[in-house]
């Protein structure tokens, strides 16, 4: 079977936002760990990044804020948001970052690797066009499918972002846009703010951003439930010939940021789905990039059960694997799936009540 691709520099532990920054190098650190010591019995190949160009950075971004960011190179600290620095470093990092996230779909798409996961920093998904937020510089993942429709010709490229954080800067770059589905699941209401079920995408784009805000609390059981009733029916109708993950880790229940209570098995069921819709829909191509995740341990444990499921999927099975026990899902999460369904079902028919 053909190898997982990951993507791994020592650049991308030179971007440096302080000893107290929640979003610290030593988070790809240890993941870089973990891979040097389980590598025998995982079916890895690195795929080397490269840097992206400030043309391809200017399809997604103001070139003028391209232009900012490549400014902080060499000086030891430049404020971009409240929760966003920049050091020498950090435009170096950045820009192979969305390089390296360039080089797996090349990968993927030429048919070299099966499926592939992007180990980088700093993450994407809060950046919009003109400005870094929350932690993020350049919007990796939104770049990497403007990528794949310029350089590779795709017409259908699907994002699905299970940070525990609504990935506003994706959702923005992509809202009038039919030819990029966006599906976020992230806890709500909580930073940045955005992400409410009626945040469904506006002219042509109607009905190609889908938010899945859910409550506080949620865990494996929930996760399931709305990747069941909402992402894989959505991603079917839809038929991408691409599919992007914002996988972020900070949903887990160890998470320092978040109020979730995903475990690794969660996790690893989530990609285990969207391996089934990839399958399906697209010999396979399914791209993952890392977003947050601040429990050192939880990170380390579901990076693991990922890029060992990534390796693992078996195209035998025929029905969407992991259906949730659907009786003893609260109520509150009841309610607010049935809002997002009953709001999806005016773009996309066909979706069952839970
Ligand atoms: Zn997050």
């Amino acid at each position: 079977m053909k190898p997982t691709g990951i993507v791994r520099d020592p650049v991308y532990l030179m971007h440096d936002m302080g000893v107290y920054h929640p979003e610290s190098p030593e988070r790809l650190a240890a993941i870089y760990r973990m891979i040097d010591e389980e590598r025998s019995s995982l079916n890895l190949m690195e795929i080397a990044p490269r840097d992206a160009e400030h043309e391809e950075l200017a399809g997604v971004h103001d070139p003028r804020y391209v232009d900012q960011i490549a400014g902080t190179a060499g000086r030891e600290e430049t404020f971009l948001d409240p929760d966003t620095t920049a050091c020498a470093h950090s435009w170096s990092a950045a820009v192979r970052a969305v390089g390296g996230l360039f080089s797996l779909v090349d990968a993927v798409i030429e048919g070299r690797i099966r499926n592939g996961f992007a180990l980088v920093r700093p993450p994407g998904h809060h950046a919009e066009r003109r400005r870094a937020m929350g932690f993020c510089i350049f919007n990796n993942v939104a770049l990497a499918a403007n990528y794949a429709r310029v350089k590779h010709g795709l017409e259908r490229v699907a994002i699905v972002d299970w940070d525990l954080h609504h990935g506003n800067g994706t959702q923005n770059t992509f809202y009038e846009d039919p030819t990029v589905l966006f599906i976020s699941t992230h806890q709500y209401p909580h930073y940045p703010g955005s992400g409410g079920v009626r945040e469904a995408g506006y002219g042509v784009g109607q009905g190609y951003t889908v938010n899945i805000p859910l409550p506080a609390g949620c865990g494996d059981s929930e996760y399931l439930a709305a990747f069941h009733a909402a992402v894989a029916p959505i991603l079917e109708a839809f038929g991408p010939q691409l599919i992007l993950v914002s996988a972020g880790f900070d949903a887990h229940r160890s998470d320092p940021l978040g109020g979730m209570n995903l475990t690794e098995d969660g996790y690893e069921q989530m990609l285990q789905i969207l391996m089934h819709m990839a399958a399906e829909l697209c010999s396979d191509r399914l791209v993952l990039t890392l977003e947050g995740g601040y429990h050192l341990g939880a990170l380390v444990d579901s990076a693991q059960r990922v890029l060992s499921g990534l390796g693992s999927y078996d195209p035998g099975i025929a029905a969407v694997p992991f259906p949730p026990p659907r009786d003893n899902l609260p109520s509150t999460f009841r309610s607010r799936l049935k809002d997002v369904l009953a709001m999806q079902s005016r773009f996309w028919p066909g979706l069952e009540e839970l």
